[in-house]
C-alpha cells in the first residue's frame, strides 16, 4: 500500500506537502510528508479560539456533547481502515495494532457517549437542620492533549472523548514524529462536527511542532489541563510548569514494566502473555514487559523456551499479512537500544538477538531481532526505560523477593503476575504487592482495555485515563450547600450572635 494512497483516501494529502517537520516511515525511510510547526502566535490564537469556544460548549447539555462523540465513533467506524494504516505507516506498529489503536478509539467514544449522562456528584448528608449539600460537577476550561508517538491517536481520544463531553476544548499537540495520524484524526473529527452542526468554532483544533511548541501551550495559564503522554524527562518539565501556575495536568509518562513467573504458572499461557507484551510494537509500548523475574525452578526452561519463540517471530513490513514486529521508529532509537545492549553485557549480561534485521526492500528501516538478556540482578541498565524490545530475565527463589524487584523500578505503571496459586495472586494485588497502577494475573502488563483507568505511580507521574472515574480530572468539582430553612445555624455549632 502506498502512502500516497492512504493520504489522499484519509483526504489529507494537501495538509501533508509543506512545513519544516519532515514525516518519514519507519517502515523503509520513505519522505511521505511535511507539516508545518506553528508560530507562537498561531498557538496563541488557537489558544484565544479555545476559550472562547469553551464558554459556548460548556453550556451545551452533557448528553447533547455526547451526541458528538457519538458521531466522532462512527466516522472512526467507518474510517477504521485507513486510519489503522497511518498510524502504521508513521509508526512501524503492525497492521493488527495499528487496527487495534482505532478500536481502542472507538470503544472510548462509546465509553464517554454513556458517561455523558453519568457525570454524577453526590448528595452529602449535613449536620445542619434545614441544608442540603450536594458536589456539582462542571467543565473546566481548555484541555491541552500532548502526545507520544507510540500511540499517536488513541491517546488523544482517551483524553479527547472524555475531555468533550465533560464541556471543555481540545487542543492537540501530537508527537512531532507522528503528525500525519493527528491531521488524518482531526479530518475524522472535522466531519463529525460538520455533521453535529452546532458545535462553537475552534473547540478543537491540532497544533503541530517540537517541544518548544509544547512547552508554550504548557505555559499558558489558559491551559487549564494539560494532559502529557510521553517520556519521564518531559513530565519532568511538563509537571513542573504547570505546577508554578497550579495549573491541573496528567501524566502518562515512562514504565519499566515487569513480569512475575512462578513455579505454578501455566507455563503455554505464560510464554505467549510473554511474548506479546516483549515483543508487541517492537517493545515500543509504554507498558512494555522488561523485566522478567522467573522462579529458580522453571527459569531454565522458561528461558529456553522463550528463546525458541523469539526466532520464530516474523520481522518485517508491518503492512504485511503475518508480520509480527515491525521497525523500531527511527534510527536513535536504534543506537539507543545497542547502547543498552552493550552496557548490559558490561554489567554482567548474557544477550541473545538484539542485532539489525535487514528486510529485503526496507534496508532503510531499522528492524531489530527482539532481545533475551539474562542479567545477575537489577544493574543500572535493567532499572531504566530503554524504548526497545529488550526483556531482561532474572531468577528469584522466594516470591516476596519477586515483589520487591517488580518494585524496585523508580516507574509504576504496569505490572504482572502469572501463576496458578491463589496466595501469590491475591498477594501481588494486595497493599503489599505490586505499587504501580495496572496489575494483572496471568495476562502481560500490556494492552490495557478502555473501561479501567489508565496510569501509573512514581516517575509514570500518577495521572490516570480513559476508564473507571478518570472523566473527574476534566473537570471541577464545587460543594454546594443549601439551606431551606428560615434559620442561620453554623457549623460546627459555632455562636456568632450580636
Ligand atoms: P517524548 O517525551 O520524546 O515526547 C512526547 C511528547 O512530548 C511529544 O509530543 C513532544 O514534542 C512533547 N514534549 C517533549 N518535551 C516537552 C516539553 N518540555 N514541553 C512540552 N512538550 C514536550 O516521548 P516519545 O519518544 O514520543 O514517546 C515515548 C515515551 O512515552 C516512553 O517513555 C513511553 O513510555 C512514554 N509513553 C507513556 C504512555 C503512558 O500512557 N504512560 C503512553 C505512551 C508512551
Amino acid at each position: 500500500m502506498k502512502a500516497s494512497t492512504i493520504l489522499s483516501e484519509l483526504g489529507i494529502s494537501h495538509l501533508a506537502e509543506a512545513g519544516d517537520i519532515a514525516v518519514h516511515s519507519p517502515i523503509n525511510g520513505e519522505l511521505i510528508g511535511r507539516v508545518a510547526s506553528k508560530t507562537v502566535a498561531e498557538v496563541d490564537a488557537a489558544l484565544a479560539k479555545a476559550q472562547d469556544a469553551f464558554k459556548v460548549w460548556r453550556n451545551v447539555p452533557a448528553p447533547r456533547r455526547g451526541e458528538l462523540v457519538r458521531l466522532l465513533g462512527n466516522k472512526l467506524r467507518e474510517r477504521k481502515r485507513a486510519l489503522g494504516s497511518i498510524i502504521t505507516l508513521e509508526t512501524g506498529k503492525i497492521l493488527q495494532e495499528g487496527l487495534g489503536e482505532v478500536q481502542e478509539m472507538i470503544d472510548i467514544c462509546d465509553f464517554a457517549v454513556g458517561l455523558s449522562r453519568q457525570l454524577y456528584g453526590l448528595t452529602i448528608a449535613s449536620e445542619r437542620p434545614g441544608h442540603r449539600m450536594a458536589e456539582t460537577w462542571h467543565p473546566l476550561g481548555v484541555c491541552t492533549v500532548i502526545s507520544a508517538f507510540n500511540f499517536p491517536a488513541a491517546v488523544w481520544s482517551w483524553n479527547a472523548a472524555l475531555a468533550l463531553v465533560c464541556g471543555n476544548a481540545v487542543i492537540w499537540k501530537p508527537s512531532e514524529k507522528a503528525p500525519l495520524t493527528a491531521l488524518a484524526v482531526d479530518r475524522i473529527l472535522h466531519d463529525a462536527l460538520k455533521e453535529f452542526g452546532e458545535a462553537p468554532e475552534g473547540l478543537t483544533c491540532v497544533v503541530n511542532g517540537g517541544r518548544d511548541v509544547g512547552a508554550k501551550l504548557v505555559s499558558d495559564r489558559r491551559s487549564s489541563i494539560v494532559s502529557a503522554t510521553g517520556s519521564t524527562e518531559m513530565g519532568r518539565a511538563v509537571g513542573v510548569e504547570v505546577a508554578r501556575r497550579f495549573g491541573r495536568s496528567i501524566l502518562e509518562l515512562g514504565g519499566n514494566n515487569a513480569g512475575i513467573v512462578s513455579q505454578t504458572a501455566d507455563m503455554e499461557l505464560a510464554l505467549r502473555g510473554i511474548l506479546f507484551s516483549a515483543v508487541g510494537t517492537a517493545g515500543q509500548r509504554c507498558t512494555s514487559l522488561r523485566r522478567l523475574f522467573v522462579h529458580e525452578s522453571v527459569y531454565d526452561k522458561t528461558v529456553e523456551r522463550l528463546k525458541t519463540l523469539y526466532g520464530k517471530v516474523a520481522i518485517g513490513n508491518p503492512l504485511e499479512q503475518g508480520t509480527l514486529m515491525g521497525p523500531l521508529i527511527d534510527e536513535s532509537a536504534f543506537n539507543r537500544m545497542q547502547a543498552a545492549l552493550e552496557q548490559a553485557k558490561r554489567e554482567g549480561g548474557k544477550v541473545f538477538g538484539g542485532e539489525r534485521h535487514v528486510v529485503a526492500g526496507n534496508e532503510n528501516g531499522f528492524y531489530v531481532r527482539p532481545a533475551i538478556v539474562e542479567m545477575p540482578s537489577q544493574t543500572e541498565i535493567v532499572l531504566k526505560e530503554t524504548f526497545a524490545p529488550i526483556l531482561y530475565v532474572l531468577k528469584y527463589s522466594d516470591f516476596n523477593e519477586a515483589i520487591e524487584a517488580n518494585n524496585a523500578a523508580a516507574h509504576g505503571l504496569s505490572s504482572c503476575v502469572f501463576t496458578t496459586d491463589m496466595r501469590e495472586s491475591e498477594r501481588f494485588l494486595s497493599a503489599s504487592g505490586s505499587d504501580c497502577g495496572i496489575a494483572n494475573v496471568n495476562i502481560g502488563p500490556s494492552g490495557a482495555e478502555i473501561g479501567g483507568a489508565f496510569g501509573g505511580e512514581k516517575e509514570t507521574g500518577g495521572g490516570r485515563e480513559s476508564g473507571s472515574d478518570a472523566w473527574k480530572a476534566y473537570m471541577r468539582r464545587a460543594t454546594n450547600t443549601v439551606n431551606f430553612s428560615s434559620a442561620l445555624p453554623l457549623a460546627q455549632g459555632i455562636d456568632f450572635n450580636i
